[in-house]
């Protein structure tokens, strides 16, 4: 209790210092550091503009072809989803309730428990009626959900089903900062809309979902992601998106990768993920430099064990088990550029003398999942006692398509959305997707 006290005088002897001079007078920059007080509790309680600027979920009766089903959590058994209105529960056999701003869901003999409700379907959809916003696990996102039990795991999956435009709202904020220029902001619309679409294309009804809200897709994290320039970005390049030509000659949308911060040339896509496509072959990026922190651009050396290596390697890789121990890896293939190369395929070397090899984006990623220590592939490898080193490390991320910090250094000497996205996917073009026959 005393150094409660104490603490509050000490800070009663601060407070004082900052307004007050010793002869007790007020200080001449006390209105000042007040006003700067006052702007600080208005901005807290109004988010900074942070607050959604669409009260309503838009393209809530578009077509099923316009909505992305996101998986939200998988493999869970219990989850609670709240909303301002009432919920409906539907299933595949039939059964629906009404419900009042709260579900307690749980799941057991495969079975779901709403409640005190069983059910004894295996897909639900959780609908509220408009602004159509509702909370999982407090986490607030548009559109609808749907459940899904699997039933050898005795778990269900959450799937957030909601449409392009406001599903990229949710991304444009969690990918990019929002006071970004527009202009970046813009492309990377642009390019996320592309993306997600191209996914939801390839996979189609082969899954439960289209997006993962992770980086392994994009990232998504709903309402919170929202600001007045994220909607600004999504509804100014409304229905944009990319198409170029496909190896069977047809003009189509492609894979619009992103990365954060290619290192000073971006990556043709066949060399990290292996499809290939004119408009993502790598060009040079002088940009991001000016741009991204310098902990990201040039980052530190870091070193991987032996055991570690192998562990990672195998656990993702099941087929290097073959190897038995991985005793050395060799650089197998490099785009070699002025001042650096980035590895894109690494020889493994196993005890026994088997090889086997990996395209490095895969290899670094198997090592490090986060990415945040082997930060991209641009890095000389070399082989320590226990260990191996990764040093002279340049960017951060695969390097494929956009470079977001370089984007952003091109939008600020002026240049529009569409400069950035030529500049980046050489030979594409831009179409209306919700007018395209
Ligand atoms: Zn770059």
């Amino acid at each position: 209790m005393y150094k409660t006290f104490a603490k509050l005088n000490n800070i009663k002897k601060h407070i004082s210092r900052l307004f007050f001079c010793t002869d007790g007078k007020l200080k001449k920059y006390a209105l000042y550091y007040l006003l700067i007080f006052f702007l600080c509790i208005t901005c807290c309680l109004t988010g900074c503009g942070k607050r959604p600027p669409a009260d309503q979920t838009p393209q809530m009766d578009t077509s099923p072809d316009f909505f992305i089903r996101v998986l939200l959590l998988k493999d869970t058994s219990k989850a609670v989803i709240t909303s301002s209105n009432n919920l409906n529960i539907i299933s595949d056999t039939g059964e629906g309730k009404k419900y009042n701003s709260k579900l307690n869901i749980t799941i057991f003999n495969n079975q779901l428990k709403i409640n005190n409700d069983i059910f004894t379907g295996k897909k639900f959809e959780v609908k509220t009626s408009s602004p159509n916003i509702f909370s999982i696990n407090d986490q607030s996102y548009r559109g609808y959900l749907k459940l899904i039990i699997d039933p050898e795991k005795n778990t269900f999956s959450v799937i957030n089903i909601v449409p392009l435009e406001p599903y990229l709202t949710g991304v444009i904020g969690a990918e990019m900062p929002d006071y970004w220029e527009p202009q970046a902001l813009k492309a990377q619309a642009v390019a996320a809309r592309t993306y997600c679409l191209y996914i939801k294309k390839r996979f189609g009804t082969s899954r439960d979902y289209d997006m993962r809200k992770s980086q392994a897709n994009q990232v998504y994290k709903g309402i919170n992601a929202e600001s007045k320039q994220v909607w600004d970005a999504v509804n100014e390049t409304k229905g944009m998106v990319l198409t170029c030509r496909q190896t069977d000659g047809s003009e189509n949308i492609f894979p619009t990768y992103y990365s954060s911060t290619c290192g000073g040339h971006t990556e043709d896509s066949k060399n990290v993920f292996g499809d290939d496509f004119p408009a993502l072959k790598g060009v040079p990026c002088q940009y991001c430099k000016n741009v991204a922190k310098p902990k990201y651009y040039f980052w530190h050396s870091v070193k991987f064990d032996h055991k570690t290596v192998t562990e990672k390697l195998m656990s993702r890789y099941n087929s290097l088990e073959k190897l038995k121990d991985i005793v050395d890896i060799v650089i197998k293939k490099q785009t070699v550029y002025t001042n650096f190369t980035r590895v894109t395929a690494v020889e493994l070397i196993g005890v026994n003398g088997k090889t086997d090899w990996l395209r490095a984006e895969d290899f670094r990623l198997a090592i490090d999942p986060s990415g945040r220590k082997i930060k991209s592939t641009i890095f000389k490898l070399t082989k320590e006692d226990d260990g191996w080193l990764f040093q002279s490390g340049r960017g951060f991320g695969h390097a494929v398509g956009m470079c977001q910090c370089g984007a952003q250094a091109i939008a600020r000497q002026g240049a529009d959305f569409k400069r950035i996205l030529e500049y980046y996917y050489p030979g594409s073009k831009i179409i209306d997707v919700y007018n395209n026959n």
